[in-house]
């Protein structure tokens, strides 16, 4: 039988998984997270001492490559943080904390935990508007589970005001953003859009009225007309984004079976991370892993 990539020393032994998360954290050497000091920085040593264990003598303090991450304050060993992050990568449809617990051999409660911090790790901060010159960014929304108090079946006619919206902004061959919209308005849409998608941009969305205001505001905005049975009219399509929430939709069905409102932008956080990393952008499960530890810092997470 084949090495699995979980039999991988840095999956089994701690002090190499820090070593493998120090190395993507600190690609020039370990910085200091209390006085963002980089110079004169020594390994602590000795038996008695914690593996990772560092120290600052410019500002005297100790610290370990958790300090300031989403691991922070946790006590799980960074190998089993390492086979969580990289089910969670591989797994194209999401992986429960019940499965996650199984196989990693945690108690469900610490499942669950881990399985938020990493959706925090791959939630994207920051960044520049998508789309440019030449580009295009297909728009769409869809109904995703029911509002927290909603009925369980929800009745006819009121899809809107009891279900949640997620928005989804794809860029063709690039990333996807996606947002729980708040309210479900037009009013509340309009403004991501703008916040998020470049100028120089073209839009493909649905016929939706409210999108036809954009036109002005960007490169062009063309719309299929999904009402009557049009999915395409050359390259003029939402299969992309449509796509995409295939994607998540199976996964909310099928893996997560119960997200609460509450929840659902850390979920999307999830869906947006592996398919913004796809391979058919050049991106392997290995490779997915190592973003997504790149992106545990500077985002701590408060559970009460
Ligand atoms: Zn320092």
């Amino acid at each position: 039988m084949a090495n699995s990539v979980l039999s991988d020393r840095v999956m089994q032994n701690e002090a190499a998984a820090i070593a493998w998360v120090e190395a993507r954290v600190w690609p020039d050497g370990p910085v200091c997270p209390h006085c963002g000091g980089v110079e004169r920085i020594g390994k602590m040593g000795g038996k008695a001492t914690r593996i990772g264990l560092w120290k600052c003598y410019q500002c005297r303090k100790q610290f370990t490559v958790k300090v300031g991450t989403v691991f922070e304050d946790s006590h799980v060993p960074m190998n089993l943080w390492l086979q969580a992050m990289y089910l969670l990568c591989s797994s194209k449809k999401g992986i429960s904390s019940n499965q996650l617990s199984r196989t990693l051999g945690v108690t469900l409660k610490t499942a669950w935990f881990m399985s938020h911090r990493i959706r925090e790790a791959m939630r994207v901060v920051g960044v520049e508007p998508m789309g440019g010159a030449g580009k295009v960014v297909e728009i769409d929304e869809t109904l995703q589970g029911r509002i927290d108090g909603a009925p369980k079946y929800v009745p006819h006619g009121k899809h809107f005001t009891w279900r949640n919206t997620v928005l989804s902004l794809v860029e063709r061959d690039g990333a996807v953003r996606s947002f729980h919209v708040e309210g479900a308005t037009m009013a509340s849409m309009l403004p991501i859009i703008r916040a998020n998608v470049n100028k120089e941009t073209a839009l493909m969305t649905d016929e939706l009225t409210a999108y036809k205001k954009l036109g002005d505001e960007f490169d062009s905005h063309r719309s299929v007309n999904h009402s009557d049975k049009e999915y395409a009219r050359g390259s003029v399509t939402t299969n992309t984004v449509e796509g995409y929430f295939s994607i998540f939709k199976r996964g909310m069905k099928g893996v997560y079976q119960h997200c609460g409102e509450k929840h659902l932008h850390r979920y999307l956080a999830e869906f947006d991370f592996r398919y913004s990393n796809r391979v058919r952008l050049g991106v392997d499960d290995v490779e997915r892993t190592a973003r997504a530890v790149k992106g545990i810092v500077g985002k701590r997470l408060t559970y009460r």
